[in-house]
């Protein structure tokens, strides 16, 4: 058979399916949150809850591999499915789901993190507020996205008038960055890593704006340091398949910020971008087939993400040269929600 199953039911999971289709294989898809973008592009959904064992092994006994594009699936989930059947190996996920570790990992190997401590009291906030300054960033250190469970400190007054949730939080300094951008990396089951090339990111109100090339000089100078870092991550986790390593480009260099397992928002220009797509680059490594080229294809790309209700005025889109439309096809529109992209290219 020639099956993939995919752990989640977002867009990143439903742009996987589109480029597996492509190969020849169908998909599958576990996805337990109810409202997800992959019915019209995966055979099967299984809504079961992320702990109903007996579900995990049924849908992984139908595919010949496994892989997710949610990177909070429950880690005791993901180990469930067999070793050879699984790719990333699930030790990703469990680096990658919890700041702490995260940064000790990337730091283990050379990579430098913003200055960071552990918060577990409001005690700890003091201190570190002492010894790490203000202005900082406050994280919750599970679960966030989009820069939600963050909270910027301005001055430890702010820090008073906070009410300190009950869970593991981390503090980090705050970086003065030239720009922001990402390394995307796709490694193969025989350890082969392909870059795509390092755009520039913009967020706005903690998520992403806009993803575009050319990136500019200040990321163009740190993207081979980034890069040694990211392939290091890749080699120790002995990754298979789309892995992201978000930084800050700073006056000293390379500033690690986070990582996604997975393949990441600041890609989505690759789909026609680049000679091969990291949806599909993904899909080729998960499946055990060789990698495809990660070229750029054009002069300049910009990929915007759709966010809310913009998504009710896409027209003007469809009117530009070269200009490719993206709508996850997402039920309910949410302030804050994407709900789609659009990718602008200059051949
Ligand atoms: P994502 O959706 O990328 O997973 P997230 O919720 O995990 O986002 P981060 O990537 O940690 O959040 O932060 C979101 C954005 O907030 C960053 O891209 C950056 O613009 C800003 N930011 C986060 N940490 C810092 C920092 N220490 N200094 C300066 N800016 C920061
Ligand atoms: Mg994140
Ligand atoms: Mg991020």
């Amino acid at each position: 058979g020639r099956t993939i199953g995919i752990l989640g039911g977002g867009q990143l999971g439903r742009m996987m399916a589109v480029s597996a289709a492509q190969l020849g294989y169908r998909c599958i898809a576990y996805a337990p949150e109810g409202d997800n973008v992959v019915s019209d592009v995966c055979d099967d959904i299984f809504t079961n809850k992320w702990d109903d064992a007996a579900a995990v092994a049924a849908f992984a006994a139908q595919c010949d591999a496994v892989t997710w594009e949610f990177e909070n699936v429950p880690v005791a989930t993901a180990a469930l499915i067999p070793d050879d059947r699984i790719f990333p190996h699930p030790r990703a996920l469990e680096t990658a789901q919890d700041r702490l570790n995260e940064k000790r990992f990337v730091e283990g190997l050379g990579g430098r993190p913003a200055a960071y401590a552990r918060i577990d009291s409001r005690a700890d906030l003091e201190a570190a507020i002492d010894t790490l300054g203000a202005p900082g960033i406050l994280k919750t250190r599970r679960d966030g996205y989009d820069g939600k469970g963050q909270w910027r400190i301005g001055s430890d007054r702010d820090a008073q008038g906070l009410n300190l949730l009950d869970m593991p939080l981390i503090y980090e300094a705050f970086v003065e960055f030239e720009a922001e951008f990402s390394v995307i990396l796709v490694r193969g089951q025989d350890g082969e890593i392909r870059f795509w090339d390092s755009t520039r990111n913009s967020h706005d109100h903690g998520i992403l704006a806009t993803s575009s090339l050319p990136a500019g000089e200040a990321i163009a100078a740190q993207v081979d340091e980034a890069r040694e870092l990211a392939r290091q991550v890749a080699d120790a986790l002995r990754y298979v398949g789309v892995l992201t390593l978000e930084f800050f480009a700073t006056r000293n260099g390379p500033v690690f910020n986070e990582m996604a397992p997975r393949v990441h928002n600041s890609g989505h220009w690759t789909i026609e971008g680049a000679a091969t797509s990291q949806f599909e680059n993904h899909i080729r490594a998960v499946a055990g087939l060789p990698l495809g080229s990660t070229a750029t294809v054009a002069r300049s790309v910009t990929m915007t993400n759709i966010i809310g209700s913009d998504i009710l005025e896409t027209e003007q889109w469809l009117g530009q040269p070269d200009t490719h439309l993206h709508d996850y096809g997402k039920a309910e529109v949410r302030d804050g929600r994407k709900m789609g992209h659009v990718t602008k290219l200059e051949r």
